[in-house]
């Protein structure tokens, strides 16, 4: 057996690359990354590339802030182990669920912890199924998301995810029901105003609770701004038509908010841009800043104290992980929090979105750009054939992927997304920094088109 010498080949042997286009990495090599600096990150190679996507929307205040860093080995040094279970907790775990029902939309909450996002909607949906049940509705299990939403790749967060590409798991499960996007420019019907868009969407939700019975819904998830949809904020008035539906059918709302939580949008909550209060929040990514693997489930007054009664009920909620609520983790987020409300990235976030949106607008002048869209801090451009009937390009390499893929040669790192190209920066990006993110972007796009 010959042992591979180049990082690529290293990595191509012994790992597995998830969400990953195969053609593209055959064909041009992988990106094997040893460090960063603020926004950029540097590999084997002795290359650097600002990375317009801080992470996976996650790293919002840079690859090696010092804080942080501090935060993380404080808490090594004093308590690297782990207490989540059996009636004890780590004294970080106190302190971050405090500090997270006061940063909640919530005038009162509870907090769960998972390792990840995908974990904490998984965790949501056991606990309406749990409490329902105890409440003697065990047949209130479906669960309503819509499409182009992403929520996670476990069985259950795959299911409540609305992309094709989970049928080739065979998923999703039955009971798992996805209602349409609320992108209007894309799915607007013709001549169909706005208004009456997200009016439809409205009437599609009562005619489906109509048809499956209230009753048998436990709860509807939405993301504030879908993300890996393609970054799609909602049509005007989405959830003010929506929210008003599911609170007369006694379905809770839960707000996915692994990547508009904590500033993405503008606002610490996205459901605070949006102007509504949901039942839970779903938690994950920017709540360690990206530095420690992490998730939550913030359940809202209500949902706490139905859990809570289930809970009681059988005299335990038997749930949790090995890892929930690591000292490690919780120290890190308590930081991350405090970094995000005291060192100005809130405010940043807010000051550089009009230059952010101006970065956008001047790309979607190219004649092959049919849309920018954004919200605070993440944007997109959807790419097309043909501007005015919007026709998708076609070809096996979607065309965003080629986009993506001229930018990394330029030293760029940016997410091609369906047949959008999408921006999510660290809210610590200078103006100079998003300057070298569009022209780098713009010279890609003048290659490709
Ligand atoms: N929910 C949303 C809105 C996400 O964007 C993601 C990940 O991108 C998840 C859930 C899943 O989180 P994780 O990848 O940590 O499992």
């Amino acid at each position: 057996m010959t042992i591979p010498q180049s990082w690529d080949a290293r990595a191509k042997s012994a790992s597995f690359f998830g969400f990953t286009d195969f053609p593209s990495i055959n064909e041009r090599g992988t990106v094997i990354v040893t460090h960063g600096k603020g926004p950029y990150i540097y590999d084997t190679e002795g290359r650097s590339y600002l990375d317009a996507n801080s992470g996976l929307w996650n790293m919002v205040a840079g690859f090696d802030h010092e804080g942080l860093i501090a935060a993380a080995k404080a808490q090594f040094d004093t308590f690297p182990g782990y207490h989540a279970f059996f009636g004890r907790m780590s004294d970080q775990t106190v302190m971050l669920s405090e500090k997270l029902v006061a940063v909640s939309p919530f005038e009162r909450a509870k907090v769960f912890y998972t390792n990840s996002g995908s974990e904490a909607n998984d965790t949501m949906v056991k606990m309406l199924w749990f409490l329902n049940a105890s409440e003697g509705n065990p047949q209130k299990r479906k669960i309503l998301t819509r499409v182009n939403g992403y929520h996670g790749v476990t069985v259950v967060s795959a299911s409540m995810t609305g992309k094709p590409y989970n049928s080739v798991f065979g998923l999703p499960l039955d009971g798992f029901i996805h209602l349409g996007c609320p992108h209007y420019w894309r799915f607007g019907a013709a001549g169909e105003t706005e208004a009456e868009f997200t009016a439809r969407l409205g009437r599609e939700l009562e005619e489906t609770i109509a048809r499956e019975g209230a009753d048998t819904i436990a709860g509807f998830f939405a993301e504030p701004v879908q993300g890996a949809g393609g970054v799609i904020p909602p049509s005007q008035g989405y959830f003010q038509t929506i929210v008003p539906i599911l609170k007369k059918h006694g379905i809770p709302l839960i707000a996915d908010e692994v990547i508009t939580g904590f500033g993405r949008t503008g606002e610490m909550w996205g459901c605070e841009t949006y102007g509504f209060t949901p039942d839970a929040i779903i938690s994950s990514k920017n709540l360690t800043a990206g530095f420690f693997p992490m998730g939550a489930v913030i359940l809202g007054p209500d949902l706490a104290d139905r859990l809570q009664a289930a809970a009681d009920a059988i005299e335990e909620f038997p749930h949790g992980f090995t890892a929930s609520g690591h000292p490690v983790g919780c120290a890190i987020a308590l930081k991350a929090i405090d970094v995000i409300e005291n060192e100005g990235l809130l405010e940043n976030v807010r000051s550089l979105t009009p230059y952010f949106e101006a970065g956008l607008a001047r790309l979607a002048e190219n004649p092959n750009i049919g849309e920018w869209r954004g919200k605070g801090l993440m944007g997109a451009l959807e790419a097309v054939k043909d501007k005015d009937t919007k026709t998708p390009f076609d070809g096996s390499l979607s065309v965003s992927e080629r986009i993506a893929n001229t930018c990394t040669d330029h030293g760029l790192l940016c997410r091609p997304l369906g047949q959008s190209i999408v921006l999510a920066p660290a809210f610590i990006m200078t103006e100079p920094q998003m300057d070298e993110m569009f022209d780098k972007l713009g010279a890609a796009l003048k290659q490709v088109f």
